[in-house]
């Protein structure tokens, strides 16, 4: 890892319960990981339970939400606003997982402008971009991501990395337990770097870079050995404490 701060964050999913979110608060009730940022994102309904549970204990979480609305408020059932965000003291939105592009139709434009909403509203938005198989055997990887990327900057500019983070989710790795090689990941990693600099090289090095795609408690440790990876997006691995925490401790001993 290079010198910036790692983020290691959990996406839940349509996962979880009241009780796991207190097993989580009692597992990170501790000044053991502390010179990292830990994240977990879990169903929109648990944000303020997590919230409240962690308040007035020494709990080190995040809460952040894996969604949120372009919009700011109106007639759009089932969508939840940053303002309402901002009301529970959530401070991370993931936007553009896959499973939102692929199954809900999100477009790199319309996850651009989730991501300006999420960034003008004190939220640190997590840009998820990657390639899917097929991108990936037809070279494609690297046009993919760069369309990802290029429609923040058309609507937020490249300063708009100063306070995002990106995350790289190859599509074949998520939920399949087929990480990418920590090879493969910084190759990509580098490729975004490379690509942010071309606008801006103070943003580029500055910008956290998360892999996600079945990291776990296992595989965690070499990951983090590359530089450009400065944490992860962690889903199945998430929902056990102890894995999680596992690989938070990895995060930490690799700086
Ligand atoms: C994800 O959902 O973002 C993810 C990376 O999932 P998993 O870790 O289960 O592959």
């Amino acid at each position: 890892m290079s010198q910036l701060k790692p983020l290691i964050a959990g996406n839940w999913k349509m996962n979880g319960t009241k009780s796991l979110i207190s097993e989580f608060v009692t597992t990170f009730n501790s000044d053991v990981i502390n010179d990292i940022d830990v994240l977990i994102c879990p169903p929109s309904v648990y944000i303020d339970t997590f919230i409240q549970q962690k308040t007035n204990t020494n709990c080190i979480l995040n809460v952040g939400s894996q969604n949120v609305s372009e919009q700011q408020s109106g007639a759009f059932t089932g969508e939840i606003s940053v303002g309402m965000l901002n009301e529970v003291n959530a401070n991370f939105v993931i936007v553009g997982h896959s499973e939102r592009r692929a199954i809900f139709g999100e477009t790199p434009e319309l996850v651009a402008k989730k991501y300006k909403m999420s960034l003008d509203n004190n939220l640190t938005p997590i840009l998820c971009t990657g390639e899917t198989d097929e991108d990936r055997e037809a070279n494609l990887t690297f046009n993919v991501i760069a369309k990802d990327i290029d429609a923040v900057i058309n609507l937020a500019g490249i300063e708009s990395f100063k306070d995002g983070v990106i995350a790289y989710e190859p599509v074949w790795a998520i939920g399949t337990g087929k990480s990418a090689t920590p090879e493969q990941a910084q190759e990509v990693h580098l490729f975004i770097r490379n690509h942010l600099a071309k606008y801006d090289d103070e943003v580029a090095q500055g910008v956290r870079i998360l892999y996600g795609g079945s990291v776990n408690e296992k595989n965690a440790a070499e990951l983090f050995k590359q530089h450009d990876i400065n944490g992860a997006l962690v889903g199945g691995a998430s929902l056990v404490s102890e894995k999680f925490m596992t690989i938070c401790q990895n995060a930490q001993s690799s700086l």
